[in-house]
């Protein structure tokens, strides 16, 4: 393919990336959105393996044939709660491409001389550096996520002189990698540093748990993104240099979203964490007796309101309740009552995972208010029905001080007329925190699965 037609379709492809991005920022064009960018990687993808530095295409077919395989398999077996984990996992996949491209390019360096290769040496060393922190750091995250790790934050004393270690010697390392002419030594030097970063990326995401976990998600996202740029620089690819800064910055933007979400800092959330001091959760939560509800009678309360508003959590994810609850809101609102849901920025497992449950059940996009939209409104609201939520609708946040979670804005349901709190158990959410709420006067405590509650609620709604 002639090389300047191979720039007009990745400059194609750049500006349908954009596109995707400002589509994906809202739930009407989120669709629309999605397909900007699935045609944009479409035309990339074809427009690089037609490209003229790209032959052998037995070998590339071996490798992307099973690769596209093995991805629509897993994309399409993964349940809605499982989505955090894959995201997580695929992060990871970009630092370990940005390590290989790293090392490829480094041995290959072409007809690179002088200050050119210099560049191309400091490329590789920040690429693969990226790449391992990204990498490592992304597993954590997932096994994480899994739960096949522990979430709470492990603590080892002097973490951020060790940290400040590590970084002080890579850069050395690097400083030696980019001066040797010996390519063995380079190599060598790749490698230790390929090792520490990798540490440096274990540590960083095992030090930060409970409730911080969705900056962590953010922010391997948006290293995913500069990872893949700095595997652009290396092997002098302009679409892959803009596409990862636009996931780069992206991701970026979304952190610091999430850190104001959370009313935190980013290097608060880096260097601390929530419940990364001594005031971890101990498991001694709030005591007292609760007052239970059966979804009939829930049912009742709600259709005698004049205002609802429904506040999804977690667990709404796990029972995939979002369904039923569309048609419960539809005979809701058929019937006169004014329903909304409410949705804390960090509710869920993922950045807007909500949002996409909502509107994969069909519930009106101008029904869905953000926290902030909506937290005033509450002193007014006759029911808010708390399905699966927990971290987010946490009164200690705002009056205990000395809660692991103090300081995180969350949705204050409390200040309604009655509050329907749907769970299993008496159990905690992500950040292991004792809830208060379920306590309250005007709380009740609809316990069980919230999908066969919601069902019983439909059933008794029918029926009236
Ligand atoms: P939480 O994890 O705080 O609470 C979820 C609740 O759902 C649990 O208390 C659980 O109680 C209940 N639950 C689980 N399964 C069911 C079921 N089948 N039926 C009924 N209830 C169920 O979730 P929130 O959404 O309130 O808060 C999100 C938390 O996750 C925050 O701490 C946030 O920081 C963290 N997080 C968020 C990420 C994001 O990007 N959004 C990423 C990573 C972490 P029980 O077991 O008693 O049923």
């Amino acid at each position: 393919m002639p090389p300047n037609l191979a720039t007009i379709i990745y400059l194609v492809a750049a500006v349908l990336f954009m596109l995707s991005l400002g589509g994906l920022s809202r739930q009407e064009t989120a669709k629309r959105g999605t397909i900007c960018g699935i045609v944009g990687m479409l035309l990339a993808l074809a427009t690089s393996i037609l490209s003229d530095e790209v032959g052998l295409y037995g070998i590339v077919a071996l490798s992307m044939v099973p690769a596209a395989l093995i991805g629509g398999f897993l994309a399409m077996r993964v349940q809605m709660t499982g989505m955090p984990q894959l995201v997580a996992l695929l992060h990871s996949f970009v630092g370990a491409a940005a390590v290989l491209v790293g090392f490829a390019s480094y041995l290959d360096s072409g007809q690179l001389e002088g200050a050119a290769l210099l560049v191309h040496h400091i490329e590789v060393y920040l690429g693969v550096g990226i790449g391992a922190i990204t990498f490592t750091g992304s597993i954590i995250a997932c096994l994480k996520l899994h739960g096949t790790m522990s979430g709470k934050p492990l603590l080892i004393p002097g973490r951020h002189f060790l940290n400040l270690l590590v970084l002080l010697v890579t850069i050395g390392l690097g400083i030696w990698m980019v001066a040797t002419h010996d390519q063995t030594t380079g190599v060598v030097l790749l490698l230790i540093a390929t090792g520490l970063t990798g540490l440096l990326g274990v540590h960083m995401v095992m030090a930060i748990g409970g409730a911080d976990m969705p900056v962590v998600v953010s922010m391997l996202n948006s290293y995913s993104g500069w990872a893949a740029a700095a595997a652009g620089f290396m092997l002098g690819n302009d679409l892959l240099i803009i596409t990862g800064a636009l996931v780069g910055s992206s991701g970026a933007i979304l952190s610091l979203i999430m850190c104001r979400g959370m009313n935190r800092s980013l290097a608060n959330v880096v260097l601390g964490g929530f419940g990364t001091d001594g005031s971890a959760p101990t498991g001694e939560g709030p005591q007292g007796e609760v007052i239970s509800i059966e979804p009939e009678a829930s049912a009742e309360l709600m259709q005698q309101a004049s205002s609802v508003v429904i506040v999804p959590g977690y667990g709404m994810a796990v029972a995939q309740a979002q369904h039923t609850l569309a048609q419960v809101t539809k005979l809701l609102r058929d019937s006169g009552v004014e329903v909304r849901f409410a949705i804390h920025p960090v509710a869920g497992r993922l950045p807007g995972h909500m949002n996409v449950l909502l509107a994969e059940a069909g519930i009106p996009y101008d029904i869905v208010l953000e926290m902030d939209e909506i937290n005033d409104d509450l002193p007014d609201t006759d029911v808010v029905l708390v399905i699966g939520a927990n971290d987010i609708v946490n009164p200690s946040a705002e009056n205990d001080p000395a809660s692991p979670i103090a300081g995180m804005p969350v949705l204050q349901v409390w200040k309604s007329g009655t509050v329907i709190v749907m769970k299993r158990s008496m159990g905690t959410g992500y950040a292991g925190v004792g809830n208060p709420l379920f306590f309250n006067d005007n709380t009740r405590m609809l316990f069980g699965d919230a999908g066969a509650s919601v069902e019983s609620m439909l059933a008794s709604l029918r029926k009236e």
